[in-house]
């Protein structure tokens, strides 16, 4: 299992380090996007500063993207292999207003949006919310 986290980070250039396998293994496991108070429940002893840099650098390296899902907290989530997190990447997230769970649908691209003359893209968020299978 190791050498296969090493592999995926390796292949975005960042070097393996025992705190970069661990963020990743938590991203990977919950298969959800998580707020930074979320990874770091799952440590007993880290400093929220360290995950913190973890994160930027795993963002830097388009490992993982951020979603702003209208909680109040960021949460971040693993990125397919060929993202580069460009507009075309952006896929839609699902809130659930139950548990708070916030899932990727990475099979549902946001939609295309005609900017007005002279407007710049820079970041989008489409955030369905519901109620997820688990509560149902
Ligand atoms: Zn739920
Ligand atoms: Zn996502």
């Amino acid at each position: 299992m190791e050498n296969e986290i090493d592999k995926k980070l390796l292949a975005k250039n960042i070097k393996p380090t025992a705190m970069r396998q661990l963020v990743y293994d938590i991203l990977l496991k919950n298969n959800k996007a998580l707020s930074l108070y979320e990874i770091e429940q799952q440590f007993d002893n880290v400093e929220r500063s360290t995950i913190f840099r973890t994160l930027k650098t795993f963002q830097e390296k388009l490992l993982i993207h951020s979603v702003d899902d209208g909680t109040g907290a960021v949460k971040y989530a693993l990125c397919d292999e060929d993202c580069k997190c460009l507009p075309d990447d952006l896929h839609v997230h699902f809130l659930c207003n139950t548990c708070g769970a916030t899932y990727c649908l990475r099979e549902m691209p946001i939609p295309k949006i005609e900017l007005p003359k002279n407007f710049s893209f820079q970041n989008a968020n489409f955030v369905v919310k519901g109620i997820c299978a688990k509560c149902k």
